[in-house]
């Protein structure tokens, strides 16, 4: 998903700023901004691989742990769904299991849970922690039963779990103990109804006037993974995690309404009571989700790479017409570039989610197939959140959708990678300095936005820390998304764009399908490299240490000096003791280049390894030293403060002066703008 912050820039190099990432509890949806001294701008299937509900397929990508048929019922005045699912577990975990958590995440959104209780203690993207209790977001999941295929009915035995903050009142996992172990290599089947209430759309799920996002709200068996089962309960900031395997879902729901979902549509039924059942059905993934709307127009298009073509289904909400060409044209582009940079999307189709006005909190999110996106008539063209949004939410169908990383413990591995390849993508489509922004004269570019979300909280917590451990939703932000992003840019200046590229490509073809961890991406980020960079990633990954490199000083000091009466400094034939101070102000150790130059012309290179807190370089020369600048490449992007990083003469030191003053305005003036959004 996207989560928001405010994005403050504070870079010398870029001339405008902002872009608001979600917002507690909101989404991003829209936005824009701008300034630059006054303004504000508001604004399914898979390749050839069919499978049936029982995961057989010829040619399946993913190894198919469950197989789910699921048939339900949308009450579209109660807000409210009733299903049966039956649920094939295939054992492939090597032992025999007789203990199954599963789940029920749509509890989370009820007082007393530990999702609310997080939201209180930091905040969510749909709340702050002083946000009010609003019962019109209250939604549940229930079993109404619950039967295990020839061991009989457990719906008495079942038993809610909280594995991580043992809140009795938190109900979004429960276990079940069976009567007799599955054998290894063996099936299980469970028969389940159960019965939903969605919530008004919050945490991109439920439902706003006749619009209903239908998310995360099945029973969903959790992973065997690492030897223990992996079944998380659900917390403000994490994401979610399952096995591959296949679905087969049908949905009955007002015969006016147009449907979209994960997969693809394979009938669609007219039944006698003014309501219409559609099945839909897709393999290969590990979640599904489904859209119902009588207001959305469907736009439709084609897109055609290496693995074949991919249908685009665009589910445009009124007054959207706008951001068609916009839409089409960033989602093909994206296409484009993940098939020739990282590897082919293997899917034949991708849905868009336009969601209506005042339902921006279930746009931003990803789900196998299927994007919510976000945007507004409001939004400017050349203000590019709606392309961004939809950027990288596409861009998650590879790492969360087939890389599938565990997001409640590695969040950065999914959106701080996608992160990265969003800013790669939207400078590929959109320019180098104006993948962002470009209006009314002023340009940002994405990496420099992930790179201030970053700044903002640059040292609270690791990376690699369990997504609901982090301080708060901020510092979740700044580190799972905008850290990872700049960290990565970062490291394209140590091994190169082009080592970058084939090393994403490896991962990617390597572990797709496969649940891999941050050691799997180190190992093959070094091993594409041939470089031991177990000395950045200690930082970078697991450690809080900030990187930030000054110029603390240059001076020119003539060598007669002492000479009485003083001789007359002469251009050309003064000889001068010049000397360049550089600090290493924080603890992130990591070597720099940097070029002095001096006022006869000449310029030197020098590389400093950044071990020691400080060096100074000094030269004899019949010229004076005008400047000292660190990592003149601007490729070292984790650095904290890029104004300390080169030093002048006194005329620009003013002009830097003056534009961080700028920046503080700006920066305030875009909080103030949040605020009201919010
Ligand atoms: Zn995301």
């Amino acid at each position: 998903m996207l989560q928001c912050a405010v994005k403050r820039f504070q870079d010398s190099r870029i001339h405008v700023s902002g872009r608001v990432r979600c917002v507690f509890g909101c989404r991003v949806v829209l936005l824009s901004l701008i300034l630059a001294g006054a303004v504000v701008a508001r604004a399914g299937g898979q390749t050839g691989t069919v499978a049936d509900a029982q995961g057989q397929a010829s040619h399946a990508l993913s190894t198919r742990v469950v197989a789910y048929q699921i048939e339900a019922r949308l009450d579209p005045v109660k807000k409210t769904i009733d299903a049966t699912e039956i649920l094939t577990y295939h054992n492939l975990t090597g032992r025999p299991l007789d203990t199954f958590p599963f789940h029920l995440y749509l509890n989370a959104f009820q007082p007393t849970s530990t999702f609310m209780r997080e939201v209180r203690l930091y905040g969510t993207r749909g709340a702050d922690p002083e946000s009010v209790w609003d019962k019109k977001h209250y939604g549940a999941i229930e079993v109404k039963s619950f039967e295990v295929v020839g061991q009989g009915d457990f719906t008495k035995r079942l038993e809610f779990i909280q594995p991580d903050d043992h809140n009795p009142d938190d109900r979004t996992v429960f276990q079940v103990k069976l009567a007799k172990p599955v054998a290894p290599g063996a099936d299980v089947v469970f028969k389940i109804v159960f019965h939903d209430q969605l919530p008004e759309v919050l945490e991109r799920t439920g439902y706003k006037r006749n619009f209903f996002m239908v998310a995360q709200w099945f029973p969903k068996v959790g992973v065997w993974w690492h030897d223990a089962w992996n079944c998380h309960q659900f917390h403000a900031l994490t994401e979610f995690f399952a096995d591959f395997g296949a679905f087969d879902v049908k949905a009955t729901v007002p015969e006016n309404y147009l449907t979209g979902s994960t997969g693809d549509l394979v009938s669609t039924v007219p039944n006698r009571d003014h309501t219409k059942t559609v099945t839909w059905r897709a393999a290969d993934i590990h979640d599904f989700a489904w859209t119902a709307s009588p207001d959305y127009k469907l736009i439709e298009d084609a897109w055609t790479g290496s693995a074949g073509t991919v249908h685009i289904h665009l589910l445009l909400s009124p007054g959207h017409e706008s951001s068609i060409r916009r839409y089409l044209e960033v989602i093909k582009g994206a296409l484009d570039r993940f098939d020739r940079w990282y590897g082919p999307y293997p899917y034949d189709r991708i849905t868009l989610v336009d969601p209506p006005q005042g339902a921006s909190d279930a746009g931003g999110m990803e789900y196998p197939t299927l994007i919510t996106c976000g945007t507004g008539w409001w939004v400017p063209e050349g203000a590019r959140v709606p392309e961004m949004v939809t950027e990288h939410e596409f861009g998650h169908q590879y790492w969360y959708g087939m890389v599938a990383t565990n997001e409640f413990e590695e969040a950065w591995m999914d959106e701080g990678i996608n992160s990265y390849t969003e800013a790669k993508v939207m400078e590929s489509l959109y320019g180098k300095d104006t993948s962002m922004l470009d209006l009314w004269g002023m340009s940002a570019s994405d990496a420099d936005i992930l790179r201030l979300e970053y700044v903002t909280l640059p040292d609270t917590d690791p990376l690699s820390r369990f997504a609901w451990q982090f301080m708060n939703s901020n510092a979740y932000a700044a580190v799972s998304y905008g850290k990872t992003a700049t960290l990565l840019l970062t490291l394209e200046g140590i091994i190169g764009e082009d080592t970058m590229r084939r090393a994403m490509h490896t991962y990617f073809m390597r572990y797709r399908f496969t649940h891999p961890t941050g050691a799997d991406f180190i190992k093959t980020i070094e091993e594409v490299s041939g470089r031991d960079l177990d000395w950045y990633f200690q930082q970078a990954v697991h450690g809080t240490n900030v990187l930030d490199y000054e110029v603390l000083a240059i001076r020119s000091d003539p060598l007669d000096w002492f000479r009485e009466p003083p001789s007359k400094p002469k251009k050309g034939v003064t000889l001068y003791r010049d000397t360049v101070l550089v600090h290493r102000k924080a603890d992130f150790i990591m070597p720099v280049d940097i070029q002095i130059k001096f006022d006869n012309g000449d310029r030197t290179l020098e590389k400093w390894d950044g071990r020691d807190r400080w060096v100074r370089f000094s030269y004899d020369k019949k010229a004076r030293v005008i400047s000292a600048e660190i990592d003149p490449q601007h490729s070292v992007r984790l650095d904290k403060n890029f104004f300390s990083n080169s030093s002048t003469e006194e005329a620009d030191r003013r002009a830097t002066h003056k534009l961080s003053t700028y920046w503080l305005f700006a920066t305030q003036y875009m909080a103030q703008l949040l605020a009201w959004l919010a």
